[in-house]
């Protein structure tokens, strides 16, 4: 199994691992920073590289295969998608020692969306007793999917006003894991969307939203394992960008970050 180290080192960007596994372009290794797919945010792409070590640097020609991460798929493990570099033939050998590199504005962006996506989740639930029950995000937008009959222009507008002001607040985000019989006993289990996770997932990881002064109770706790920037001030100034009906008590709101 690969150690999931996107899900605690959240802030890092760059990392050394061994290859456990080549299946054809997809390599499998002891450790990743390397988000997969899932949960509504998009796989991390990046590079992975190795130096050749064989000398040949002759006219400061680059000794290093390279290979940029396309996809990265979680299965029974996480599995990253290659393609080589230019001056790059085939594929890293099992052993091997690889230095991954994050495409960190990629990154960064999802972590300022999937957290403003949790704001906007806490927000349609304490105002309309709206549940998120869908959301996609990307480098660009956003998009959440509402069990709601239909918000109005007044309803955006408070909604785009409260997340901006969580934002200024500069209220800090962090992740913990915590054991679902405590969870279930502990925390809103409807609020945290506990009851949505398959049995067979003992422990949860929390994303938590704070209070708005220090010893407050927290403003959201989730059950997610997504990346998520650390303070809500850098998630940036939101525009709620419109709504769509996607059918009965189903509505889709979509936002940008500037
Ligand atoms: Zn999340």
């Amino acid at each position: 199994m690969t150690e999931p180290r996107y899900l605690t080192a959240s802030s890092e960007r760059r990392f050394e691992a061994t290859v456990d596994r080549m299946l054809d372009d997809r390599v499998v290794l002891d450790t990743t920073l390397f988000y997969p797919e899932g949960g509504g945010q998009p796989a991390d792409h990046g590079t992975l590289s190795v130096e050749r070590g064989d000398g040949d640097e002759k006219d400061g020609a680059d000794a290093t295969d390279r290979w940029r991460v396309v996809d990265v798929q979680k299965r029974d493990t996480v599995h990253h998608h290659l393609e080589p570099a230019a001056g790059t033939t085939g594929m890293p050998s099992e052993g091997a020692t690889l230095v991954g590199e994050l495409d960190w504005e990629r990154r960064w962006a999802h972590m300022r969306y999937h957290t403003a996506q949790h704001l906007l989740s806490a927000l349609l639930l304490d105002e309309f007793d709206a549940k998120t029950v869908g959301n996609q995000l990307s480098t660009e937008y956003a998009r959440l999917d509402a069990a709601y009959e239909r918000f109005d222009d007044e309803d955006l507008a408070l909604v785009e006003r409260r997340m901006n002001e969580l934002v200024d607040d500069a209220r800090p985000v962090e992740w913990y894991t915590m054991d679902r019989e405590t969870a279930e006993a502990t925390l809103d289990t409807e609020r945290t969307r506990i009851d949505l996770l398959p049995e067979s997932i003992t422990e949860l990881r929390i994303v938590e939203v704070g209070g708005d002064a220090e010893g407050d109770d927290p403003f959201d706790r989730t059950a997610c394992a997504g990346t998520h920037v650390s303070t809500t001030s850098d998630v940036g100034t939101v525009r709620v960008t419109g709504r769509t009906t996607q059918g009965r008590e189903r509505e889709r709101i979509t936002f940008e970050l500037d």
